[in-house]
């Protein structure tokens, strides 16, 4: 079996179709990190880094972590446990770098034994449920142009965490009677949160996605037993370990591979989330079909989807998993299925 000898890596330059604006800020313009792992036999596995500086990462930070990581490469590609316990090892954190390398491996061993992944991990891809789209923070006017474009999309995921939130909401319910869904990107207090749930009723919201800084854990406890509507973890839930201590806490946890560092961990974050009877949901960072496509693999196992990152791009260089309609599409390719445009 040939070993992955090399990495490559390219920066890929990603454009949003609207600036992109969350609690935090926004922007229209992102770099992300585009790993090959290239064998002896000249078969690639792909992988993309989408670098979060809340979570301590840049386009610089990843490419040294890699630098690092790829002196460890494994000699068989299918070695991908121990493999991704020695990257974590040797430089911990560095979340978005790891999992580029962990995708580009599954990648390759899915090529190998000339599989799709979900096929390696025994899923049905007719089980993945639909995904959301997203509409960012905006003015009435853009809201309006947005809701109208995202016409394809049967759930929305509504932005919030602002001092219009009411307004925003509402024009989005004058215009749609679709599912919502909102996130407030840590941008409420915990009175401010209790206050908007009966708006958030009113407004026929399914699911609030982290009304609170990630660190008030009581104050997400106390929206939750107040909430009829199930809350979720995003920004407070990481990695597998930061789920026992939100039990009973919260309704479910949000996976995103750059924040938790391997398809592996995505994996053990389902398991530990199911034995303490979480919903779990995976989302998604800004990002091309590359990591999109990587995270979709698993999409069989959860239950909220919310993989629109490449769908909002104006540029998305690369194709894989969809999610037109709302409905999520697996590739059929062994691998991650991926192809240029
Ligand atoms: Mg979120």
């Amino acid at each position: 079996m040939a070993s992955p000898v090399r990495m490559e890596t390219e920066i890929l330059q990603l454009r949003t179709r609207h600036p992109f604006i969350i609690a935090r800020g926004g922007q229209s313009d992102y770099r992300t990190v585009m790993v090959r792992l290239v064998d002896g036999d000249g078969l690639e596995g792909w992988g993309e880094a989408a670098p979060a500086r809340i979570y301590g990462e840049s386009t610089e930070t990843v490419l040294a972590a890699l630098t690092n990581y790829a002196e460890h490469l494994p000699a068989d590609p299918l070695h991908i446990e121990d493999t991704e316990r020695q990257w974590e090892k040797l430089l911990r954190l560095n979340p978005a770098a790891r999992c580029a390398l962990s995708a580009a491996l599954h990648d390759l061993a899915g090529k190998r034994l000339g599989i799709p992944v979900h096929r390696l991990w025994g899923l049905d891809p007719a089980r993945a449920p639909r995904s959301t789209f997203t509409i960012g923070i905006d003015t009435v006017e853009k809201l309006r142009q947005k809701v109208g474009e995202a016409s394809e999309y049967p759930i929305l995921k509504i932005k919030l965490g602002t001092d219009r939130d009411v307004e925003i909401l509402r024009t989005i319910r004058e215009l749609t009677d679709k599912e919502l869904r909102v996130d407030a990107n840590t941008g409420w207090n915990t009175r401010q949160a209790i206050r908007m749930l009966p708006v958030l009723e009113e407004f026929g919201v399914t699911v609030l996605e982290q009304p609170l800084p990630a660190d008030d854990l009581d104050g997400l406890a106390q929206v939750t037993r107040a909430s009829r509507i199930p809350v979720i973890a995003d920004e407070s839930c990481l990695v597998a370990a930061d789920i026992p201590r939100l039990v009973g806490k919260v309704d479910g946890i949000n996976i995103k591979l750059a924040k938790c560092g391997s398809l592996r961990e995505a994996i053990r974050m389902i398991a530990v989330a199911r034995a303490h009877h979480l919903m779990v949901m995976v989302g998604c960072m800004i990002e091309s079909s590359i990591a999109i496509t990587a995270a979709a693999h698993f999409t069989p196992l959860v239950d909220i989807v919310d993989l629109d990152g490449a769908a909002l791009l104006a540029n998305d260089p690369f194709t894989g998993a969809t999610i037109a309609g709302g409905q999520v599409r697996l590739p059929t390719g062994p691998g991650l299925g991926l192809s240029r445009r």
